[in-house]
């Protein structure tokens, strides 16, 4: 779209859009049903087949240009083949970051690093699903993360730590955000941290140690130590520096994106639960007649079918190129919140048998938990809302 484009004239698509890509997900996923999974989790595996599946099918490509041997879809297309992931039943949380992540490449990187990473990425023969911010000791505090790149010829030499890089032992690379100038030195404390690509084969053993970090969903997350490791500098993503800002970009893509997999979620519990509360005899009657139960299956279609608008309303602004973080924010908010009532309601429809492993119930509740704390939390979402959209004072 135009970059002149008006607010009042981009338009929000309702119903089932994209449904050849919606059936074809569908299709896929039918062949991991819950058993899948389970196993997977009890032995803390990643998914190969179910990524290759994606893979093959050009799913996890779909926001890389076709100049790039991608399927060069739009934002929102996307979401659709997270979401349909999660309304079936499965698990995109092992390879998600596959289509996002390459983002801070496709718009920062330069010409030789698109070509020589991106066909590659594309075609799934190389894995760029970890991304090291967080830090242990200053959290959402982004901008005081304390690993350092420092240049030593034509390297930089990273030391320090990260957690919770997801999939980091299931990846080939890692976009990596570390300080570059110290704190002290900078302007201002968003400046001075710089983006790199970092080629976890080379690394690991020189310098890099991963190590599996034991959580409460099986999302192969780990922590990453850096005690020296060498990156080239031709790895450096854009300029030195400003690398907050590149990170800061994908944010809406992500946020969206993410969220679209809790409206699958959402799905996938007001749908169990609906269809258990119906056939479930207690007292003679299908629990379901009770309104203790059905109400709150109610409550959380609705606000589902909600936080779903103002998703597909961030997707249309995404594309027409308008600003989208309002509603980015708002919609990742919202949606993480509707799958978590969904997912309160299903657990209570079910009761005993919630708990029970071959049910599912309990595996998704605790992964549908993980989207009110990650990517962002409900409470830097709310701060956005009180100080950017309401003009509140600011609070950290
Ligand atoms: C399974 C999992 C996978 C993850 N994957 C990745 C990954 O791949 N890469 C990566 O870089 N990170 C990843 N993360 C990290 C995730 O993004 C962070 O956990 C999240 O951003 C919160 O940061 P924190 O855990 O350090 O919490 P903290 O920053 O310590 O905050 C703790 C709580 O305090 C609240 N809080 C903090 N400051 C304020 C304030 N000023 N006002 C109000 N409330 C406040 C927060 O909202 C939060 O609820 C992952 C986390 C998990 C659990």
């Amino acid at each position: 779209m135009s970059a002149d484009v008006k607010i009042e004239d981009v338009l929000v698509p309702l119903g089932e859009d994209y449904p050849e890509i919606r059936a074809s997900v569908r299709r896929i996923c039918t062949g991991y049903p819950g058993v899948y999974w389970r196993d997977l989790e009890a032995r803390e595996g990643y998914p190969t087949e179910f990524v290759k599946a994606l893979t093959e099918a050009g799913y996890l490509a779909a926001l890389i240009p076709e100049e790039y041997g991608g399927t060069g879809l739009p934002l929102r297309a996307a979401a659709v083949i997270l979401e349909e992931i999660h309304a079936s039943g499965c698990n995109a949380g092992a390879c998600h970051a596959q289509m996002y992540i390459m983002g801070t490449l496709l718009r920062h990187g330069n010409p030789e690093q698109k070509a020589r990473y991106l066909p590659r990425i594309a075609s799934g023969e190389l894995r760029l699903q970890a991304f090291g911010v967080t830090e242990p000791t200053t959290g959402t505090d982004t901008t005081k993360l304390k690993t350092r790149a420092v240049r030593d010829g034509d390297h930089y030499v990273i030391h320090g730590q990260k957690v919770w890089t997801s999939r980091a032992l299931h990846s080939d690379l890692m976009l990596l955000l570390a300080r570059t100038t110290p704190v002290d030195q900078v302007k201002k404390k968003t400046e001075g941290l710089s983006v790199f690509l970092l080629d976890i084969g080379a690394c690991r053993g020189k310098g890099m140690e991963i190590r599996p970090l034991k959580a409460m969903v099986n999302h192969n997350a780990t922590e990453v130590f850096f005690d020296g490791a060498r990156v080239p500098a031709e790895n450096l993503i854009g300029e030195e520096g400003r690398g907050f800002k590149y990170i800061l970009d994908g944010m809406n893509a992500e946020r969206i994106l993410v969220s679209a997999e809790s409206i699958g979620n959402a799905r996938w519990f007001t749908r169990t639960a609906a269809a258990y509360a119906s056939q479930r005899i207690v007292f003679d009657r299908p629990i379901g007649q009770n309104q203790g139960i059905q109400f709150p299956i109610a409550r959380a279609h609705a606000e589902t079918v909600a936080a779903d608008l103002l998703l597909r309303k961030a997707a249309a602004l995404f594309a027409a190129g308008l600003p989208c973080g309002d509603d980015a924010n708002m919609g990742k908010m919202l949606a993480s919140e509707a799958a978590w009532h969904a997912a309160e309601a299903c657990m209570q429809t079910h009761g005993g048998f919630g708990l029970a492993r071959e049910y599912d119930v309990e595996r998704r509740w605790r992964e549908a938990r993980l989207s009110q704390i990650a990517p962002i939390s409900t409470n830097m979402v709310l701060s956005y809302i009180g100080q950017h959209i309401l003009g509140m004072p600011r609070s950290y």
